[in-house]
């Protein structure tokens, strides 16, 4: 069997990234990984589902343990993707998907090349800050630190192999669903290819 394809999907807070993750969920051999976060769970939220929720002493002995793909602080909090689940997950063919900030995200890129970035963007600031009100999770103040960081995070955008807009969400998953279609006929067509020599 033919080995799965890593996609990284990072964005702004408040682009919507997190729901195209969840619709791309509903198509078949999609996985997404669920990250270990020190920080509280939010209402709505599920262990195991949305994340694992550990303390900072779990987390530190997940990374000397060397059980993380890559980790990163994030408003305070540490991030990080259990390296088994995204392994395992690869070897049975799966196309993953890591949903994680830009520091994670360029370091998964340098220990495997062939992952493939997508960076979302929504289709203007005065939308991102409607999102996020609208969404209710943070203050004004943590809203205007949201937008400032996304500064750095929209300087990154070059890095990645492509950029997609979320105006529209049916759109912004379709086109994300291409990608991931087109990266899997491109690695079927080269392994044909090297069958036949
Ligand atoms: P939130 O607290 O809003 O769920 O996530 C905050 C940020 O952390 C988001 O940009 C999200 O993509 C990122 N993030 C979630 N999991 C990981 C991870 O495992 N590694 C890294 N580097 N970032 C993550």
């Amino acid at each position: 069997m033919s080995k799965g394809s890593l996609f990284i999907i990072s964005g702004p807070s408040g682009t919507g990234k997190g729901t195209v993750c969840t619709e791309l969920l509903k198509k078949d051999n999609i996985f997404l990984s669920v990250s270990a976060t020190t920080r509280d769970m939010r209402c709505g939220e599920q262990e195991g589902i949305t994340y694992y929720y550990i303390t900072e002493d779990e987390f530190r002995r997940m990374i000397e343990k060397e059980e993380v793909l890559e980790y990163a602080v994030y408003s305070g909090n540490y991030y990080g993707t259990p390296k088994k689940a995204v392994e395992d997950m690869l070897s049975a063919g799966k196309n993953v998907i890591l949903e994680i900030e830009p520091h994670g995200a360029l370091k998964v890129k340098k220990i495997m090349p062939e992952a493939v970035m997508i960076f979302i963007v929504p289709p203007s600031i005065k939308e991102l800050r409607k999102r996020l009100k609208r969404r209710g999770r943070e203050n004004s103040a943590e809203i205007e630190k949201r937008i400032e960081a996304a500064k750095w995070e929209f300087s990154q955008s070059p890095k990645y192999n492509y950029v997609i807009v979320n105006d529209d969400l049916t759109q912004c998953v379709q086109e994300t669903l291409d990608i991931i279609n087109a990266t899997n006929e491109r690695q079927r067509m080269i392994e044909r290819l090297l069958n036949e020599i």
